[in-house]
């Protein structure tokens, strides 16, 4: 049975994601673990996955201790101290949805192994894993320090800047960012104002997915209030988005290639994952730069393999190994800051190469994808150089375009990336994968 996807569980609540399949997988966990911290983002069904989580947990035997609302970073870190973690998000998807994402002590979510042994354990929950004696069943306690203590870690590697010498427009769309993004960016010495830092899982204010079009007012506001930059997070502030001082949106490519040339030491390695613009390797000319499939964790895999300085996802998750495997747009946010203390960030995005990208999906039931895929693999070949790591890249002399199925919604994505005729390289993608569904 198949039950993560690339960021995790996740699925619409009470129908994909059930207490029944919570329960499950809590017994599933800890059958195998001693020790765990869970954590929830402010999602509606969150607390009620996050009781059905524990009750399986504890069953097995397992301690469990509750760090409440939090971030999925804070998470992460707060496992350091425990044999894993467990965090009930469905990250920057909207609010119909929950899931469960698990975590090592070393910031690194599950990997494919460790999910299959989850999975494998899952289907004979029912009928075969121990449920411990009335005896032995796991404790479980309430921790506050998380938040704190996330914050102090992130304090420690990032410079005071002077008070309120910069000012910055927050924007937590509701999500877990609130707990602890405002206090923490005014503690470095910013003049922060917040949009949307009051907690709520309807997401009422924007959509969840800190992307261009979720952030109208965000954009609007930072030219307003005369702000140097504008930041936005998703659900469970894992990732991090930001607008310059003009109030434009600040690419994820441009934001990777950014954070590289700051975080990639001369000789350097830089990890991104194949949907990533040429941008970021015509920056980095003094840094190889690796790419992976599409998805945090094999980012994060990687970085940790190769002992790489930096990596990212243009879709606002950036990893810092200096500080954890798990992506935190909180600490981002702040390295952010400390970077556009110096330079602005319009001046940062306008000396990187421009070329234009486009990026679109087309509806694909979920049986049919690998049909489709095959289809496009064999047309697609015709075209150049072809990678098949993750969806199909083919790669041409002014450009290159990318056809993948999406881990988590019935999409396939296509993008393309070209110094001239962008929209007719899309068109061919786009055609290929649309003759794959006739
Ligand atoms: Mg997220």
């Amino acid at each position: 049975m198949k039950l993560f996807g690339s960021s995790g569980i996740r699925g619409i609540t009470n129908k994909e994601v059930t207490v029944d399949l919570a329960l499950k997988v809590g017994l599933a966990l800890g059958s195998s673990k001693e020790s765990a911290v869970i954590g929830r983002d402010p999602r509606i069904a969150g607390e009620m996955i996050e009781h059905a989580l524990i009750s399986g947990m504890v069953s097995a035997g397992c301690d469990v201790v509750r760090v409440g609302l939090v971030t999925t970073p804070t998470l992460a870190h707060a496992a350091r101290n425990y044999d894993c973690g467990v965090m009930v998000t469905a990250s920057h998807n909207t609010s119909e949805y929950v899931g469960i994402k698990l975590w090592n002590p070393d910031g690194m979510a599950f990997d494919s192994a460790q999910q299959e042994d989850i999975e494998e354990a899952v289907a004979v929950a029912a009928a075969d894993l121990t449920h411990v004696e009335w005896n032995r069943i796991g404790n479980v306690t309430t921790d506050s320090n998380a938040v704190r203590e996330h914050s102090e870690m992130i304090l420690s590697n990032v410079k005071q800047i002077k008070p309120a010498s910069l000012r910055v427009v927050l924007d937590c769309g509701c999500g877990a960012g609130g707990t602890i993004t405002p206090y923490l960016l005014r503690e470095m010495g910013c003049d922060v104002i917040t949009l949307n830092a009051q907690l709520d899982g309807y997401f009422p204010a924007r959509n969840p997915e800190p992307n261009d079009a979720n952030l109208g007012l965000l954009k609007k506001a930072v030219v307003q209030f005369d702000a140097d930059l504008g930041i936005a997070q998703d659900g469970d502030a894992d990732r991090m988005m930001a607008v310059d001082e003009n109030g434009v949106f600040v690419t994820g490519d441009e934001m990777l290639a950014i954070f590289a040339g700051y975080e990639c030491k001369a000789g350097g390695m830089l990890v991104v994952p194949v949907d990533t613009s040429m941008i970021v390797d015509d920056a980095m000319p003094e840094s190889s730069v690796v790419r992976t499939r599409v998805g945090d964790v094999y980012v994060a895999e990687e970085i940790k393999r190769t002992k790489a300085d930096f990596g990212g996802e243009p879709s606002g998750s950036w990893i810092f190994p200096r500080v954890s495997y798990c992506p935190d747009g909180i600490y981002a946010a702040a390295r952010l800051i400390e970077i556009v203390r110096d330079t602005g960030l319009a001046d940062l995005r306008q000396r990187l190469p421009q070329y234009p990208t486009k990026r679109g999906t087309v509806i694909c039931d979920n049986d049919k994808k690998e049909s489709v895929m095959n289809m496009v693999g064999s047309e697609m070949g015709a075209l150049g150089k072809v990678t098949d790591i993750d969806g199909v890249r083919v790669e041409m002399d002014d450009g290159w375009l990318l056809v993948r199925p999406s881990g988590t919604e019935p999409k396939i994505r296509i993008t393309a990336e070209a110094r001239t005729g962008v929209d007719e390289l899309y068109e061919i993608g786009e055609n290929i994968v649309k003759e794959g569904l006739a």
